[in-house]
């Protein structure tokens, strides 16, 4: 009743309330969260292909303006990425099944950049959680949380981004990422509605059974990775935006990552 008598007394104020909501981007800067993708593209070592570009078309018609058309081919996981519930739950949500309440949502940064730095191998702990928390208040139910750990910089250099360039072997990967402890928490008791990472996973290099993608693909929860431009977004504050491309059915899919942060 509460809620009905709310509801109404906000409709009752009409187009001004709505107005009151718009988001003035004036008042953020917009910071890109997106690896270019082309040939230089880091996919998964095990997958059959990369990302190529065909030219369809491209010059001067015979009706006299420019014309330019490809086509692309690409795996779903690689590049800045989604990965969408169904990639480890087989009654997990398709990438087109995902809420866009989870994918347009306030961001947390945790800043693992130090303790990544000096440990390929670095998960990220509950105390990194503790850590964030006490300098930036609880994250909110509803965030999008993403670990920077400073990685992106090694892009697209597959011997330094991945641990190990050797085509088709993924057992000598090293790089950072959550920890199943970290991601338990997030999940189960801040109700995150996706997780990031500027590395190739959310599970780190090392690992081969992916706790990390199992817990949260259960719970309907999606991750983002090979995400770039962390280092340029406040611990809290900004706004992400992810869209990844709506593939029916899809495991996951390319994405399109922004923030949007207050200037
Ligand atoms: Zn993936």
């Amino acid at each position: 009743m509460l809620a009905t008598a709310l509801l109404l007394a906000t409709l009752a104020i009409g187009p001004a309330s709505a107005d009151a909501q718009a988001i003035d981007l004036a008042r953020y800067r917009m910071v890109d969260l997106t690896h270019p993708f082309d040939g230089e593209t880091v996919y998964w070592p095990t997958g059959q292909s990369g990302f190529t570009l065909m030219s369809l078309s491209r010059g001067v018609t015979d009706k006299g303006y420019f014309y330019a058309a490809e086509a692309f081919q690409a795996p779903e996981h690689g590049g800045t990425h989604m990965d969408a519930p169904l990639h480890f739950s087989e009654s997990g949500q398709a990438a087109e099944q995902i809420p866009l309440e989870h994918l347009i949502a306030p961001l947390a940064v945790l800043d693992v950049t130090l303790a990544a730095g000096g440990n390929a191998d670095y998960e990220v702990a509950l105390t990194d959680i503790v850590t964030y928390e006490a300098r930036n208040g609880p994250i909110r139910r509803g965030s999008i949380v993403v670990a920077c750990t400073g990685w992106s910089s090694r892009w697209p250099d597959r011997m330094a981004y991945l641990g190990d360039d050797t085509p088709g072997e993924a057992g000598n990967l090293h790089f950072p990422s959550f920890g199943a402890e970290a991601v338990r928490l997030l999940v189960e008791q801040r109700g995150v509605v996706a997780i990031g990472i500027d590395t190739a996973s959310i599970d780190i290099g090392k690992s081969s059974d992916f706790p990390v993608h199992r817990l949260v693909a259960r719970a309907n929860v999606p991750g983002f990775e090979n995400l770039t431009g962390l280092d340029k977004v406040p611990a809290k504050g900004a706004l992400m935006l992810a869209l990844p491309m709506m593939i029916k059915g899809g495991s996951g899919g390319p994405l399109r990552a922004v923030a949007l942060v207050p200037r």
